[in-house]
């Protein structure tokens, strides 16, 4: 079967979402492609926070922030491998993606909360309600379906198509009943297809630390198809080997635990042996080589009551916490003595932590690990302890595109027609992704894409 738009996009994920909105806002018919039965990718099973530097949440709660101040975060945290121009680009947009997602797409944000992720100098992450990706995603697929853009999903983008002159004018793909379909793009083609983190063996290709011994966060969709697709037309790629681990995941399935946001309201990391051993704020590849160093490779989370109340990870995250309670992995003590012991920690050894951790709190000083935020007193009963390892949740590498998100080939030079956004593309986040920043770069670029494939 053939089929005819202006624009088609391969992934139906916050990036995907985003270009086909805007390229439909320009005029365009535009065709939305998802391999899997359902849509949202990472960015549905994220935790939907967005970084952007002067928005509303930030001016009410008085924080002050600059664009060059979030660049300077992003770029260091990426230990200066990500393009400056192109972080910049992401910084000076992200600020007006979120009041799109928020005025135009509706989505709710918390008012009165933001995370400060690891590696970010101020609070600047807006919360969703209901704190996940899903937030987002219900939006965008409602404001897409009145919008009238087509989605096709169970239809797996094969292979670019290209004219005699080296453009891509379409895609082949493979429908629900394993039929041929070509779409044919009359102005253009957006790769919105993710990262790698659910492919093994692309991952060992490209870092053979990351294998099989890794567990993933990532939605099954995420296999690369995008980066292999675009290399087929002889598309360049750049930081590759640069895989990124969440440090804190569910030592059963390798899911993010979104419970152990907690972490970012006080709560800390102790090894078996009852002790601190990191900077509960540190980058997330700092924090998740600090827990595989320590013995078995894993690490309780700990926090209290009044740590708990001011996130409210468990109320929004329920049906992980009751699921985390029913395996063993979590338990809520009345005691310290007895969080102890429902792990095998030594009772004693976790009070001098604890004991510590109050001192430090009250010197308003982390003499340990220097805490950026300041810990936080944990005298006062129940207590939650949570075990976690980490698990591999974003690959930084990519497609390099331009500032028009043009896919760019070994010469440096545009591919025509081939556009691409979000976690697919490379040349954002350098060594490690920062916190916040795949929803931030997702959905700027991802507009971005489809303003520029419409023209
Ligand atoms: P981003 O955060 O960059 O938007 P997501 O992981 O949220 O990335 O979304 C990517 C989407 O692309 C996923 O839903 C995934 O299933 C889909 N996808 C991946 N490969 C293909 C393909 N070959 N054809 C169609 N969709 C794909």
């Amino acid at each position: 079967a053939e089929q005819t738009f202006d624009v088609v996009v391969i992934g139906a994920g916050g990036a995907g979402f985003s270009a086909a909105l805007e390229a439909k806002q320009a005029g365009a018919s535009v065709v939305l492609l998802e391999k899997m039965p359902s849509v949202g990718g990472n960015t549905l099973i994220s935790g939907g926070e967005m970084n952007a530097a002067n928005t509303w949440v930030q001016k009410k709660l008085g924080i002050e922030d600059s664009v060059d101040l979030f660049v300077k975060d992003t770029l260091k945290g990426g230990d200066d491998k990500g393009d400056p121009e192109m972080v910049r680009v992401l910084a000076e947009n992200a600020t007006a993606a979120a009041e799109w997602l928020k005025d135009e797409v509706k989505v709710n944000f918390l008012e009165d909360h933001l995370f400060q992720f690891g590696g970010h100098s101020v609070k600047r992450a807006l919360i969703p309600e209901g704190h996940t990706g899903a937030e987002l995603i219900t939006k965008l697929k409602k404001h897409m379906d009145d919008a009238g853009v087509v989605l096709k999903t169970n239809t797996k983008a094969d292979k670019l198509i290209t004219d005699d002159n080296g453009k891509v004018v379409g895609v082949e793909a493979t429908g629900a009943s394993g039929n041929t379909i070509t779409f044919h793009a009359g102005k253009g083609v957006v790769i919105a297809a993710g990262g790698f983190g659910s492919n093994v063996e692309m991952r060992k290709q490209y870092n053979p630390e990351y294998d099989e011994k890794y567990m993933t966060t990532d939605a099954p969709g995420t296999t690369g198809d995008g980066i292999v697709m675009a290399q087929g037309v002889g598309a360049a790629i750049t930081n590759m080997d640069s895989i990124q681990t969440y440090p804190v995941c569910n030592p059963k399935t390798g899911v993010i635990s979104l419970v152990a946001d907690s972490r970012f309201d006080g709560a800390i990391l102790v090894n078996q042996s009852g002790e601190r051993f990191v900077e509960e704020l540190e980058r997330r590849d700092v924090i998740s080589k600090a827990i595989l160093a320590q013995d078995g490779g894993y690490t309780y989370q700990l926090w209290n009551q009044s740590i708990a109340d001011i996130g409210k990870t468990i109320e929004v995250h329920q049906d992980e916490y009751d699921m985390l309670v029913k395996d063993g992995l979590l338990h809520k003590a009345e005691t310290l003595e007895e969080a102890a012991k429902f792990f095998n920690i030594d009772p004693k050894a976790l009070q001098a932590t604890v004991d510590r951790v109050n001192q430090f709190a009250k010197a308003g000083k982390d003499d340990d690990f220097k805490h950026r935020a300041g810990l936080k007193d944990m005298s006062q009963g129940p207590y939650y302890i949570q075990k976690a390892v980490p698990s591999v949740h974003h690959t930084m590498g990519g497609l390099v595109i331009n500032k028009t998100t043009e896919v760019l080939n070994e010469k440096g030079q545009p591919i025509p027609g081939l556009f691409a956004a979000g976690e697919v593309t490379g040349v954002i986040h350098g060594k490690n992704r920062l916190g916040g920043n795949a929803i931030a770069d997702v959905i700027t670029f991802g507009r971005i894409a489809g303003q520029q494939v419409a023209k």
